[in-house]
């Protein structure tokens, strides 16, 4: 029996796995010739992008409930390392380590913890579901705590999107404790820098009105239980922290005998294989190449779905000595959730501001609720045709008015 395996089930690797099993369904190989195997080390494929959500209720959908009925077999474990010359996988709690003929590698990102005092044991984040669980505890707690650290001051650290969309949400999510004070600090001169001149200002409208206090050019030197101390030697009181700094990709991209990108990622071919190897394919917040021929990939939901469908559809290929398909994108857009006071959408590198406040936030709830869920209804055939090799259309120009229509991914 040959064997492809997958490694992560987030949206790279969940649709990798899926790709795969296609294409060996429509050949009709049977799972005895060729299986695929998933290795996770949770039984959840993780909405991650939701993590910042007041609500946690459904931002996991069982593995099972995708997997099943595609003929994936799905290991649950966590993977310890990769022996790329044997081509094998070890994963926590296995006797032995899982061969492979072809892999793919998306195990993702993480958010970069740097070594700053009391940031690791006192600050909370988001970029897990168990992570984003935890603080939603936390702030349930704070009402019927002791008011004598700031119980109602939350101060989040950097703002990127991740960061801007936790504090812009915190309002609404910290009602129960009367008057409250939320703070978003980065290290730029800006809050939203990435987001170009005309979105920027857009975020600043919003910040503005939902009251949230602005610190840029800004640094965090030490964190404790009680808040945390600036560069400027400022002190914070907080009783919450919560820190937004940025994602590297997952540390086992270091055992690939290539150079990395600035964010640890693997260099990929259009075809979603690793540039110089020979079985190893690589999707998702792992991988980078440029995807329009000029832009590298961005660690994004938006570029790791289409690169695991890809990856999935070009590694069965490869495997069965079949033409893979490239991938290529010609378009991008970003939809930054504005919490109660709406959202903003851009589009293209340059990030042209196309919709504005509650307009751009039904998108932004189209996209996060449904557009990249797997089918929620439908059996097989439904899960199958996701994970076609085929990248979506970008969002019609058209006001959300008459609905967000066909929303990219
Ligand atoms: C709060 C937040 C908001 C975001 N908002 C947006 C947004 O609006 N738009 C957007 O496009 N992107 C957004 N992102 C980024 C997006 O979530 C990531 O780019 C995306 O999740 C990458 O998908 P992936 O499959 O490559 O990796 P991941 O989603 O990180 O999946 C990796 C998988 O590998 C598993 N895994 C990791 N290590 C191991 C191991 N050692 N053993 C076994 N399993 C392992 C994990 O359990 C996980 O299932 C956001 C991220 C966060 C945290």
């Amino acid at each position: 029996m040959q064997k492809i395996v997958v490694l992560g089930g987030g949206f790279a690797g969940l649709w990798s796995a899926v790709g795969a099993a296609r294409i060996l369904n429509e050949r009709r190989i049977p799972l005895h010739e060729i299986e695929v195997v998933l290795v996770d080390r949770t039984d959840w494929h993780a909405i991650r992008v939701r993590n910042y959500e007041r609500s946690l209720a459904d931002v996991r959908v069982p593995f099972d409930d995708v997997l099943a009925s595609v003929g994936v077999r799905r290991v649950r474990g966590e993977v310890l390392d990769i022996n790329l010359k044997r081509r094998e996988i070890s994963v926590q709690g296995l006797p032995e380590p899982i061969g492979y003929d072809r892999l793919v590698f998306a195990l993702g990102s993480r958010l970069d913890i740097p070594p700053v005092p009391g940031l690791a044991e006192h600050a909370f984040n988001v970029d897990t579901y168990e992570a984003a669980a935890r603080l939603r505890n936390h702030l349930a707690a704070l009402p019927s705590q002791p008011t004598a650290c700031a119980h109602n001051t939350v101060l989040v650290v950097g703002g990127g999107l991740t960061g801007i969309e936790v504090a812009t949400e915190m309002p609404d999510r910290l009602t129960a404790l009367g008057k409250t004070r939320v703070i978003l600090a980065d290290r730029a001169p800006w809050i939203g820098s990435d987001m170009g001149e005309e979105a920027r200002r857009v975020i600043e409208r919003a910040l503005g009105a939902l009251h949230i206090e602005m610190r840029p050019g800004i640094t965090v030197r030490a964190v404790d239980a009680d808040g945390a101390i600036l560069s400027n030697g400022e002190r914070i009181s907080a009783a919450t922290i919560i820190w937004c700094g940025g994602m590297r990709a997952h540390p086992l991209c270091a055992r690939f005998p290539v150079p990395p990108d600035r964010f640890g990622r693997l260099p990929v071919d259009e075809y979603l294989k690793v540039k110089g190897l020979d079985a190893e394919f690589a999707a998702g917040d792992a991988a980078w190449f440029h995807v329009d021929g000029t832009h590298a990939s961005v660690m994004s939901c938006q570029h790791a779905r289409p690169m695991g469908r890809f990856a999935g559809h070009n590694v069965a290929c490869d495997l069965l000595g079949e033409p893979m398909l490239p991938l290529r994108i010609d378009w991008y857009v970003t939809v930054l959730d504005l919490g109660a006071w709406g959202a903003v959408y851009t589009e293209g590198w340059n990030r042209r501001v196309i919709l504005t406040g509650s307009e751009a936030k039904l998108v932004k709830r189209t996209i996060n609720c449904q557009r990249i869920y797997p089918p929620r209804t439908g059996g097989r055939t439904a899960i199958f045709d996701a994970a076609a090799p085929v990248v979506q259309a970008p969002p019609p120009m058209r006001s959300a008015q008459g609905g967000p229509g066909a929303v990219s991914d």
